[in-house]
């Protein structure tokens, strides 16, 4: 491992700039430290509004990563204060908690991180603490200790695995009563981490740099330097009983859970070189990285081989018994949280990671990937070994851990939803696939032309409607992606210019039934058996105010049309019992789509004698109607307000003489 230090990167002196700085180096390097683990601090002296100089810890605040930390996200404390509190004998954790916000020279900083006595007490000016992966991956072995020992030698102060917070630093306190701290290289915890100190920003980063290094050419050394060549492999293909399995998978879990979640697999080679090996089952579920890791994976993930049900029962029951028998052994009284996996490794065909959305699912993968590396890493030179169960129960339900995961607001209606749009590169459909995404949802985004969306929820697929094969992959790749599907919006279509029947040309009458009705009947084909899975399934379907009220010379869209929306029917009739809800929406005079520009527009205005304006409002309401609009009836239909209806055809025309 290389020391990011650029001295042109950082000119200034001020101390707290200067941790900012180390403090994203640190960050930035996913094997010292992962979404959110980790945390620094620096002393200082601040001149309050008084003019009194007070010395103060900036630590780093509670909910920020250190890979993108600012000044405002290190909270200062008063060091005097924090000193005091390390010397109690007892204190809770709220009374801790409430203590060193008393103590914060601001009130907004936010709260600072469960190791801030610890941090006070160690008497330099910058500390440094990773989860460093190499030292974590040694300590995790039988005799994790005595490799520690020979690999630092005696200058390392090696502290046992006991719970963060005032218990760590309380220890920390009794160790170190009669030590010089100057004799002290650093310090590493057992089954946690690492701690670097040093005057200067970086003497502290580059001694993290330095330690972790050792490490890891210890590990080198055991293991051999081969690299394994496994990371660049090609990743597993899917078959359909895959697919079928992970979103069988995805809904079995988002029940035990109780709110949708989205379901990545991950068929990378290294994953499924994990789950290939005999003893798999036993290997991932002999414990976590770092004891922090359940928060975000559980304990243990589900061990999933064919027999998905009973898998998943045996999960349930398992985490239940674990429960009850360490809550008993906790001061207060505790809820179960709910007994979901988190992740599941998939005998042969990789892991699965279980989020309730893209960014739950990213930490879970990232946490499973680095832990799978440091078991077969563990594996090569002696055993995976990690914390009793105890341990992991005390932090996992520990109060300072579960208040960072309550910290995130409440979820948006269409959280942990997997949505198809068809047509989305444009109009109603890219108005869809945005709205959608905005409120929640993944969205696979189909069309004949490659768009680029701004959101990260949504997929663009390139896709011909017509192709059936095309389209068969396109779903299995949205469900390969997100493990599921839950709402398809059948948007897509094409609106032939104006011919009477008698001047029709051939051509153009197929075209419009091969788009706006055949290609909707091939769709959904491909889609029911993963709906039938899905979290309150629905198709949506984007008709024509031309089949309740059609027009001359528009008979190759109002026939087609008029054909969706019988389609729809018939499927609203055979799908019922799927639970899947199948409803139409009537749009008319949408300008803001790609079919209309501004010379038909205005030619069309003209027809009627009208101005361009009075024209898009010629309606009962008298008001305009564009994509979001529809987009937004669309979001509607496909949640909870219409959970009960299906069958249904929905005008959006701002009312219209003849449908009324
Ligand atoms: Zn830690």
């Amino acid at each position: 491992m290389n020391s990011l230090w650029n001295d042109n990167e950082i000119q200034t002196d001020d101390p707290l700039q200067r941790r900012v700085y180390t403090s994203r180096l640190l960050g930035s390097n996913p094997s010292l430290v992962l979404h959110g683990g980790g945390n620094t601090s620096v002393k200082t002296i601040v001149t309050d509004v008084l003019g009194d100089e007070i010395e103060v810890l900036y630590v780093k605040g509670s909910g920020w990563d250190l890979a993108t930390i600012e000044a405002e996200g290190f909270a200062p404390v008063r060091l005097d204060v924090l000193l005091r509190l390390a010397q109690l004998e007892t204190l809770s954790d709220s009374d801790m908690v409430r203590s060193q916000r008393a103590a914060m020279l601001n009130p907004n900083a936010p709260n600072p991180s469960v190791e801030t006595i610890l941090h006070a007490l160690i008497p330099f000016q910058y500390v440094d603490h990773t989860h460093a992966d190499a030292v974590v991956t040694i300590t995790n072995t039988p005799n994790g200790e005595e490799r520690i020992r020979e690999i630092y030698g005696s200058n390392m102060l090696i502290v046992p695995y006991v719970m963060p917070g005032f218990i760590l630093a309380k220890t920390i306190y009794e160790m170190t009563r009669d030590i010089d701290w100057n004799t002290l290289d650093e310090m590493i915890l057992l089954n946690h981490g690492v701690f670097t100190f040093a005057n200067s920003a970086r003497a502290s980063y580059e001694r993290m740099i330095e330690i972790v290094t050792q490490a890891e050419d210890y590990l080198a050394l055991k293991i051999g330097n081969g690299k394994r060549k496994i990371e660049n492999e090609e990743a597993l293909e899917w078959t359909s009983e895959d697919l079928l399995q992970v979103v069988r998978l995805r809904q079995a879990v988002t029940r035990l859970r109780g709110s949708a979640v989205l379901a990545q697999w991950d068929r990378s080679a290294e994953s499924v070189a994990f789950s290939s090996q005999s003893n798999y089952a036993d290997l991932s579920t002999r414990g976590l990285l770092t004891p922090d890791h359940v928060i975000r994976n559980k304990r243990i993930p589900l061990v999933l081989d064919d027999k998905l049900d009973s898998a998943l029962a045996g999960f349930a029951s398992d985490y239940e018994a674990y429960f009850d028998e360490f809550a008993p052994q906790s001061d207060q009284p505790l809820t179960m949280l709910d007994p979901a996996p988190r992740w599941a490794v998939w005998h042969k065909r990789g892991t699965i990671s279980l989020g309730r959305n893209l960014k739950e699912c990213r930490i879970t993968t990232d946490i499973k990937r680095h832990t799978l590396r440091a078991i077969t890493k563990a594996e090569a030179f002696d055993q995976w070994h990690t914390l009793p169960a105890h341990h992991i129960f005390d932090i996992e339900y520990w109060e300072l851990e579960q208040a960072k995961l309550r910290r995130g607001g409440s979820a948006p209606p269409f959280q942990g939803k997997i949505v198809l749009v068809t047509g989305a590169a444009s109009g109603i459909g890219r108005s869809c696939a945005e709205t959608f995404a905005v409120q929640g949802a993944v969205v696979a985004a189909l069309d004949i032309a490659p768009a680029t969306y701004g959101s990260k929820s949504i997929l663009g697929i390139e896709c011909d409607l017509t192709d059936a094969d095309a389209v068969q992959k396109a779903v299995e790749l949205t469900v390969a992606t997100y493990g599921g599907l839950d709402i398809v919006v059948s948007n897509a279509g094409t609106f032939p210019a104006s011919a009477t029947i008698e001047a029709l040309d051939g051509d153009q009458w197929q075209r419009s039934l091969d788009i706006n009705l055949t290609a909707h009947q091939r769709l959904w084909q491909a889609c029911v058996p993963f709906l039938r899975h899905g979290i309150d399934p629905s198709i949506v379907v984007i008709a024509s105010k031309n089949v309740p009220a059609p027009g001359p010379g528009a008979s190759a869209y109002s026939v087609a049309k008029a054909g969706l929306t019988q389609l729809a029917r018939v499927a609203a009739l055979e799908l019922g019992k799927d639970g899947i809800r199948v409803n139409m929406l009537h749009p008319d005079a949408v300008f803001d789509t790609a079919l209309w520009t501004d010379e038909v527009l205005s030619a069309r205005a003209k027809h009627y004698d009208m101005t361009v304006e009075a024209y898009k409002r010629k309606n009962v309401l008298g008001t305009e109607i564009v994509s979001a609009d529809v987009a937004h009836l669309v979001c509607t239909i496909a949640g909870s307000a219409f959970s009960k209806t299906t069958g249904a055809q929905i005008p959006i025309d701002g009312g219209n003489l003849r449908v009324i």
